[in-house]
């Protein structure tokens, strides 16, 4: 199976749109594609058409532009079945569905948290999540509509996917996520790497997505609520309640 491309594109002020396409093929699929002149730029550079559209929430920096691209590549968009705010699918799909575009499988997963009807596209052949506003690099998504119960839980299905899983999420919010982590975990000598590389991305105008799950697991306190160290810190022997308690701090950063 030939492993396909993904082509990270900036879009509005911080967010990051995808083109997925296979190597000398005219067809693409576009994820979250809210930037509608960068989604041009993309697919001309490219040279291939917006055969498809992946949506993961209805938020309009994810899919301010899905109409635009839609009428004019006669796209066919793939959404979540319950999500009544999003540009309506041609194609409606539910958690842990899986459905093949142009020769590639993705596999549904259900994610409420940040909205309560978020999900992320799993491409289990080559291991590429792509993971909207739930998990992102040393971080995860504001909680605008779940409990911490229902993110706590999203977050863990992310984390029992395959170590090598790369993940691309929706925004470049890195290091402004590094600065908090290191605030409630400034021991953690992977932590640590990942900041000066982290940093140094910066520094050279390069993005820091896709990151490794592996890495994640590793130095994303948002993934760790379960370990001794944020009990402690957080005072709880519960992770939703440490999850929550992380959040709030997060906010109020
Ligand atoms: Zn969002
Ligand atoms: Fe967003």
């Amino acid at each position: 199976m030939q492993k396909p491309n993904v082509y990270l594109f900036p879009q509005l002020d911080d967010n990051y749109g995808y083109l997925i396409k296979n190597p000398h093929e005219t067809k693409g699929v576009l994820v979250d594609p809210s930037d509608l002149s960068m989604c041009l730029k993309i697919l001309e550079l490219n040279d291939c058409v917006a055969s498809h559209i992946l949506i993961t929430h209805h938020h309009d920096d994810h899919i301010a532009a899905v109409g635009e691209i839609k009428s004019k590549f006669n796209s066919l968009v793939i959404g979540y079945r319950n999500d009544s705010k999003i540009p309506k699918p041609d194609k409606e799909v539910l958690d842990y569905e899986t459905f093949e575009i142009l020769g590639n499988e993705y596999k549904v997963i259900h994610t409420p948290g940040h909205t309560l009807q978020h999900i992320n596209f799993f491409m289990p052949q080559h291991n590429i999540l792509f993971s909207g506003d739930t998990l992102f690099s040393i971080g995860c998504g504001r909680m605008f509509e779940g409990t911490p119960e229902v993110f706590w839980d999203s977050l863990c299905k992310i984390k029992q996917l395959p170590k090598d899983t790369k993940i691309y999420c929706g925004h470049e919010y890195t290091l402004a996520n590094v600065n908090f982590a290191l605030s409630i975990d400034p021991n953690n000598k992977e932590l640590q790497q990942y900041s000066k590389w982290a940093s140094h991305q910066e520094n050279e105008l390069r993005p820091t997505i896709p990151t490794m799950l592996s890495d994640q697991l590793l130095c994303n306190p948002f993934l760790r609520c379960d370990e001794d160290q944020f009990m402690k810190l957080y005072e709880s022997q519960n992770e939703i309640e440490v999850f929550a308690k992380m959040r709030s701090a997060k906010d109020n950063f």
